[in-house]
């Protein structure tokens, strides 16, 4: 778990480098992904690296690797050296190294920092978390995965002091996604909902995969924000993300969902999703 991939070398974390004038640093100028790998196999890594892809278009750097392949190598060697089987990997791409200065300079290289972390223990929230509800601070991009994470650490700060697990974020009483996840609930008609994938949301990985799901198996769902009072009479509610899977939600601020248990649907997606992470690794 010590060595790290930075530009290009493997080297212990202690003496791996990005200079003090890497943008990542002085502006948040960069992307990041964080990728989940079992037994070494590396899940749904072409949707992550679609979605790098997506993020680098957006803040119109160029991507440093030619296809996923060349990315899966690496990943692939980090894990190797590293000798932890089950983990995440972390990737950031900033877009390089010069003096400091609002504009693009031209013609640098990205700055590349690629390293592993283990899982944590989520065995306590998988029987259901709790969240608070939360202004939604951030700007209008929050499809790019960009370093720049001031309202989501903001918003993570105030769930640890209030005591609650995550925030839900709300605009004009609509919630967008929680502080690292995306945020779904089940109607009293069974119908799943969640905010649309555009640039109010992090389209996320796991969001994706549970609609793929959802959808092979002919569950109703419905691409469109819900309000707080929808959430507030729903008959369940989760959260996805790569790190914590789907997690029920059985408490928003002070009002139980689903009698303060995770929901049947709930259970049955987190199951199919499972499913769908193993046919993968099987593959
Ligand atoms: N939204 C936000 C704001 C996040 O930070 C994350 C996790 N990085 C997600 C959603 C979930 O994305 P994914 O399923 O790709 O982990």
């Amino acid at each position: 778990m010590h060595i790290y991939y930075v530009n290009g070398h493997f080297c212990h974390k202690d003496s791996s480098f990005v200079s003090v004038e890497d943008r990542g640093f002085n502006f948040s100028d960069g992307v990041y992904e964080v990728i989940s790998f079992h037994n070494s196999k590396i899940v749904n890594l072409d949707k992550h690296f679609k979605r790098l892809q997506r993020s680098l278009n957006g803040l119109k750097i160029s991507n440093p690797f030619n296809n996923f392949k060349s990315l899966e190598l690496i990943f692939k060697r980090l894990i190797k050296i590293n000798k932890i089987f089950d983990g995440f990997i972390y990737l950031q791409i900033t877009r390089g190294t010069s003096a400091r200065n609002h504009q693009f300079p031209s013609s640098i290289s990205p700055n590349i920092v690629i390293f592993c972390f283990l899982k944590k223990d989520i065995k306590k929230l998988l029987n259901g978390v709790t969240v608070g509800l939360s202004d939604d601070l951030r700007w209008k991009r929050c499809d790019i995965k960009s370093i720049s994470l001031l309202p989501n650490l903001l918003e993570k700060q105030k769930a640890v002091e209030q005591g609650f697990y995550e925030i839900w974020q709300t605009t004009d009483n609509y919630i967008t996604e929680g502080s690292t996840s995306n945020a779904f609930i089940v109607t009293r008609d069974n119908i799943i909902k969640t905010h649309p994938s555009n640039n109010f949301i992090l389209g996320g990985v796991t969001r994706d995969c549970v609609i793929e799901i959802v959808k092979k198996n002919n569950l109703n769902l419905e691409e469109n924000a819900f309000t707080i009072d929808e959430l507030k009479i729903c008959k369940e509610a989760f959260l996805s993300s790569t790190t914590a899977g789907i997690i029920p939600v059985t408490k928003v601020n002070d009002f139980k969902i689903a009698n303060g248990k995770k929901g049947n649907l709930t259970i049955k997606i987190s199951k199919l999703y499972h499913q769908y992470i193993d046919e993968q690794l099987n593959e």
